[in-house]
């Protein structure tokens, strides 16, 4: 496996050194398009093929790293488009203007060290897709008409787990998306010769399709006009080159994870078999998940099994009404919040308010309109999945918390000893974190841990769970695994992990971790699982850090 690791360090510093090798005859098409504003003729259109030659190169040298050369190529395509605009003779103030960034960008070009590392704000050194079953790597489309940003983006993305096919002009894009749709499309927005190129184009390509494909524009333009003409073209994200690699790649992620919003789940209880019915085939109508129950008797063992966000409760029933019903189900701890809405033809208001104060949230009367029924259903039944999410969420990382990840283990083990399968427990700790926020601030530091926790989400399979355990600290199960692979793909998330440059004001730095991995056949059962991953992690920080250590009879 360790041949298919292939380092992309060296790849994107060729890439680079490629694009600085053709800097100076892109600034000779520059110049030319200066002369040929200066000797008068169709002064339209030179100025246009010099703002755009502008742009190209500072957007380009931005993505490159080189800022300073970005910048005084901005210089110039400013001027160049304050000339556009405006109606009178250009001035020799504009010329000295135009001939200073000319020069400032000759002199830069010649301070260019061809061999520095990229400074990408955030870089993955090692290609890793082979971490990821074809069936779960999402495709991606890319235009982009700069030759070395188009290879640059592609290599970066494709470093997150994506497949990427790139492409230099427009219709070839449309002519692909034709054929095969991708997941989601990164776009740029300004092409030569049309402006707003990328949005029209995407224009076109969602008029012909019924569903709609998530598209990102990237832009070296952050202005209102251009952000609107991609709003219009039906985008999903907004970035300003040069880009963030691993923001475009979260949100791709995001655009392209197949995870529906769960559906509301709702347990309808109600003597009358055909009314149970009709009141689930309304829910049903709009999505939600229905089980019916029409002996309240019976009501306890579905209430388990199915798990409702809601319970819909006729009143009147036999055997028990649906007051009691409610107040036994209360009673129970993990129920105590749950929505119970009664659905009844009781008209009288008193009884009503003693249905709620026996622990209903709603009285609705029969015969109910269906879109009455719906909406207070949704709006309770909704609120109840966001509690319970938030339950099990890490609010700052969006990971499982502690208590859940430790239950997943455990329903991870039960499967496991059900299945003969193997489970590798990882715990992973960020080195020397306090530093960290000592020396760039709990912010920053907030920042590593999402960046790692980010990380650790796209490159773990579907089926593995992810959890904030502590602090500073994440802890992964990955079922169906065994030890070696585990430690292959753990390691490999330690060395990007390091990769990553993290910006604090005008400072970079990275950051490390260590993992401790344990396995359900050395230790047996939950606790001693934790336990034994915990003192490989120890172990790990002893060692040095920046390592992964395995624990138990594996090693
Ligand atoms: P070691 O390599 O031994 O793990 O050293 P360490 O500094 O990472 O370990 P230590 O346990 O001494 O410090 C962990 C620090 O993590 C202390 C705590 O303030 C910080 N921390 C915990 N949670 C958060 C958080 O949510 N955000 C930030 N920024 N810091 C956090
Ligand atoms: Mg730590
Ligand atoms: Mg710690």
């Amino acid at each position: 496996m360790a041949s298919q690791v292939v380092s992309v360090a060296a790849k994107l510093k060729r890439i680079r050194e490629a694009f600085i090798k053709q800097i100076p005859t892109q600034l000779e098409t520059i110049r030319a398009a200066y002369a040929d504003v200066i000797q008068g003729e169709e002064q339209t259109i030179a100025l246009e093929t010099l703002h755009r030659r502008l742009h190209t190169l500072g957007g380009a040298c931005a993505s490159f790293g080189l800022a300073m050369l970005s910048e005084a190529a901005k210089t110039g395509e400013h001027l160049a488009k304050d000339a556009m605009r405006s109606e009178i003779p250009l001035d020799n103030q504009w010329h000295g203007g135009m001939r200073e960034s000319l020069a400032r960008m000759e002199q830069e070009v010649g301070l260019i060290d061809p061999s520095e590392g990229m400074d990408f704000q955030a870089r993955e050194l090692t290609v890793v897709t082979v971490d990821k079953p074809e069936r779960e790597r999402k495709c991606i489309y890319l235009c982009e008409d700069d030759s070395f940003q188009r290879l640059s983006l592609t290599t970066q993305i494709g470093c997150f787990g994506f497949e990427v096919v790139s492409f230099g002009e427009l219709d070839h894009l449309r002519n692909a998306v034709r054929n095969a749709p991708p997941d989601a499309i990164v776009m740029d927005v300004v092409f030569p010769d049309r402006p707003m190129g990328g949005a029209e184009i995407m224009d076109l390509i969602q008029s012909e399709r019924d569903a709609p494909i998530p598209t990102v524009f990237i832009s070296s333009q952050s202005d209102l006009s251009h952000r609107l003409s991609a709003v219009r073209a039906g985008s999903s994200a907004y970035f300003v080159k040069p880009v963030n690699i691993t923001e475009l790649c979260s949100t791709l992620n995001v655009l392209t994870s197949a995870v529906q919003p769960e559906a509301c789940r709702v347990l309808i209880v109600d003597d009358d078999p055909q009314l149970a019915e009709y009141h689930a085939l309304i829910l049903q109508e709009v999505g939600m998940i229905t089980q019916t129950v029409n002996d309240p008797l019976q009501a306890m063992t579905p209430l388990m099994d199915f798990n409702p966000d809601l319970i819909l409760m006729d009143m009147y029933m036999p055997g028990c009404n649906g007051m009691e019903l409610a107040k036994a189900i209360r009673q129970i701890g993990a129920y105590f919040s749950i929505p119970i809405v009664f659905l009844s033809s009781e008209t009288d208001i008193d009884k009503q308010f003693h249905a709620m104060r026996m622990g209903g949230d709603e009285f609705l009367t029969k015969p109910i309109k269906p879109h009455h029924l719906i909406s207070s259903v949704a709006v309770r039944a909704e609120r109840m999945k966001i509690i319970r999410s938030n339950l099990i969420r890490d609010s700052m990382t969006g990971l499982f918390n502690h208590t859940a990840t430790k239950e997943y283990l455990d329903t991870a083990v039960a499967q496991a000893r059900r299945t003969g399968g193997e489970i590798c427990f990882a715990m992973i700790d960020v080195d020397r974190f306090k530093l960290v926020n000592d020396t760039y601030g709990h912010p920053i530091g907030d920042q590593v841990l999402i960046a790692l926790s980010r990380l650790i989400g796209q490159r773990l399979r579907k089926t593995d769970i992810v959890g904030r355990f502590g602090g500073e600290e994440f802890a992964a199960v990955l079922t169906d695994c065994k030890m070696a692979e585990a430690v292959v793909l753990l390691d490999r998330l330690r060395e990007s992990f390091s990769e990553i440059l993290f910006q604090a004001g005008n400072e970079t730095f990275s950051s490390t971790f260590s993992c401790g991995v344990a396995t359900l056949s050395d230790f047996g059962n939950p606790s001693a699982i934790i336990k034994g991953a915990d003192e490989a992690l120890y172990e790990a920080k002893n060692g040095g850090r920046n390592r992964v250590v395995s624990a138990g009879k594996n090693r």
